[in-house]
């Protein structure tokens, strides 16, 4: 059987290799609810992969709770009332993209459909629950930086 592990293009020299986890994946409360998202799918892969958990919202300055955002046409991350939110979503993708280059990160495994984390669809920023293909900021720039991306939905 092939592991979630191995679906990634893992260097044949990689022991236990290192793998960027979206913190709330790991039981982390960080949700802009407060809550987590425990999986247990990625919990089970402890044994073959040193998890490295990251919440790019919280990295990137936002407090927890926080309100909903969306991801626009446009790029730009704003609350169902407008607030602008961008800068802060800039500056988590840059914290886990520097984490991912200082731990040798090639692998990340991200919440689906976040502003930040998601890496194959998000919210169309009209706030009307509307998913559209498209990914997060965090999603990208890891993708931008050479790492490969899956979410919890592939597990
Ligand atoms: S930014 Fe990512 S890690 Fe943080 S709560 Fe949202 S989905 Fe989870």
């Amino acid at each position: 059987m092939v592991s979630t592990v191995d679906q990634f293009p893992v260097s044949p020299s990689t022991e236990r290799p290192s793998v960027l986890v979206s913190a709330c994946l790991l039981g982390v409360a960080c949700t802009h609810r407060g809550e987590s998202r425990s999986n247990l799918a990625v919990e089970a892969l402890r044994s073959e992969a040193h998890l490295i958990a990251v919440c790019p919202e919280i990295a990137g300055g936002l407090p927890t709770p926080r309100p909903r955002a969306e991801r626009g046409s446009d790029g730009r991350v704003r609350t169902a009332v407008g607030d602008d939110l961008t800068a802060f979503y800039e500056r988590g993708a840059e914290q886990a993209v520097a984490l991912a280059r200082a731990a040798g990160v090639r692998r990340a495994i991200l919440k689906a459909r976040s502003p930040s984390c998601g890496s194959r669809q998000i919210y169309d920023g009209s706030h009307s629950g509307v998913l559209i293909s498209g990914e997060g900021f965090t999603a990208s720039a890891l993708r931008r930086a050479g790492v490969a991306v899956i979410s919890d939905d592939d597990l």
